[in-house]
């Protein structure tokens, strides 16, 4: 996985980073421990994600490694402001489930001078763009594309095979039917 390394880190500014990648390429995981960081070197640390998705504990981020911090759950974007005083740095998971306005909510708290950390899921299922996430990473100062292994062949892995159909877009909860794959082992159930 690709580590988070500024050549220096920005002076009496905000910024926004991104952590962009399919399912099991440890997006979170890697989220967690930026945000730990910042907790030991004390710095005050809030953490979102969208309310819809319950897979583990409410109120938890947790990845899939099963480490786990408590966050905020919200119903869309703008209500992140709203927990926002004195916080310096401010972490987002699943940003694929948040509405477009996610966009102008990061850039404002950049703005305000907070590091912003995203992660979210770049694609669908079917490997299609997942919006805000393109977005996202067009405004972001530094992007981390988290990669995975295929399960079916061992190269890297950027897409998230459903193994079962439904044509729905998001099957919260539902771990257990996607995959990790890649380019050449990819494909669409139907
Ligand atoms: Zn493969």
């Amino acid at each position: 996985m690709m580590e988070f390394q500024p050549h220096s880190t920005p002076k009496n500014t905000g910024w926004i980073e991104v952590i962009a990648g399919c399912m099991f390429s440890g997006k979170t995981e890697e989220l967690i421990r930026r945000l730990r960081r910042a907790k030991i070197a004390k710095q005050n640390v809030k953490i979102f994600k969208p309310k819809i998705d319950n897979r583990y504990s409410i109120g938890d981020i947790v990845s899939h490694n099963e480490q786990s911090m408590p966050s905020i759950l919200v119903v869309n974007a703008k209500e992140i402001l709203e927990y926002l005083t004195n916080t310096q740095v401010v972490g987002i998971d699943e940003a694929q489930f948040f509405d477009i306005g996610i966009i102008e909510v990061c850039n404002q708290l950049a703005n305000q001078g907070k590091r912003v950390i995203v992660a979210g899921l770049d694609q669908d299922y079917r490997g299609v763009p997942f919006e805000p996430m393109p977005q996202l990473l067009a405004i972001a100062e530094y992007i981390t594309k988290t990669l995975a292994i295929c399960v079916n062949c061992g190269n890297p892995a950027d897409k998230t095979q459903r193994k079962i159909v439904s044509s729905e877009r998001v099957l919260v909860g539902a771990a257990d039917s996607y995959e990790a794959r890649c380019r050449k082992c990819h494909y669409i159930p139907e």
